[in-house]
């Protein structure tokens, strides 16, 4: 049988982040992608130049009429811009709860700008954290998250638990933006207190854009084949691995990591 995900998810008009890397990455992956459009952006491999907001009911009625319909197995969320988007996509996720959800808490882009408004960050927290099956925070993320600095393995540790004591039933903080240690470090927690670090080597490129979007997508599209989600996060770490190693010289800027790695 086919399995079914959904991205609730911004535009990247470039093609290597938001809703374009979740697409392709779930095809990659073997699973029918289906999208709710949450912003659409101008942007390529240099930075985003505008950013639009899609009407808050309409991104409801793309929830509801795949929803409605299709076999969706696990949800993705990216690029959710407003307090008003973030609000009206909880309510439609609420009537779906044994619907894996993977929340991504894209916040800033590469290139500094805005993917969701200061006062949407509350939100996030208080109607999207405590649905969650799992988010997937950068350091820079946890740390507006959480209002702490994150500096080592136990700042991270200390950071997930903080997390974990908003709702969700298990973090993925990944590690790749900490400077002090030569390797991408990710930690997996859940709220019963299983947790296991996932290292590999840090690799030396430019072409890192959309490296979250391919790495929630990866997560997600293992969740709706069936997988548990210790396995989806172990299966989806690889895949980003390659997907950055094999990174795709396209652009005057950062170029995409490779989503058919
Ligand atoms: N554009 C959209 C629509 C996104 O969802 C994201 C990240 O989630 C980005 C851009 C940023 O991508 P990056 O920071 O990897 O360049």
């Amino acid at each position: 049988m086919t399995s079914v995900a959904l991205t609730i998810a911004g535009s990247d008009s470039g093609g290597g982040a938001g809703i374009q890397a979740d697409l392709k990455t779930f095809q990659e992956l073997g699973v029918f992608g289906t999208s709710a459009l949450t912003a659409i952006t101008a942007q390529n491999t240099l930075g985003v130049h505008a950013v639009q907001p899609v009407d808050p009911k309409t991104v409801a009625a793309q929830i509801r009429a795949v929803l409605d319909d299709l076999p969706v197995t696990a949800i993705k969320t990216g690029m959710l811009f407003s307090d008003e988007i973030i609000r009206i996509v909880a309510e439609e996720l609420k009537s779906f709860p044994s619907i894996p959800l993977v929340i991504d808490p894209v916040m800033i882009a590469k290139g500094g700008a805005s993917l969701l408004q200061n006062e949407a960050v509350l939100a996030l927290c208080k109607q999207l954290l405590p649905i969650a099956t799992l988010i997937t925070p950068n350091i820079p993320e946890a740390e507006v998250l959480t209002g702490q600095s994150i500096h080592s393995e136990e700042d991270m540790e200390v950071a997930a638990k903080a997390l974990l004591s908003m709702g969700p039933s298990a973090i993925l903080l990944k590690g790749g933006h900490r400077e002090d240690v030569p390797f991408a470090e990710d930690l997996f927690m859940t709220a019963d207190g299983e947790h296991f670090l996932m290292r590999s080597k840090r690799i030396a490129t430019p072409n890192t854009h959309g490296t979250g979007c391919t790495f929630a997508a990866a997560i997600t599209a293992e969740l709706a084949k069936g997988h548990s989600l210790e396995d989806a996060v172990v299966t989806a770490k690889h895949f980003i691995h390659a997907a950055i190693e094999d990174g795709i010289e396209l652009g005057n800027g950062h170029g995409p990591t490779n989503h058919a790695a």
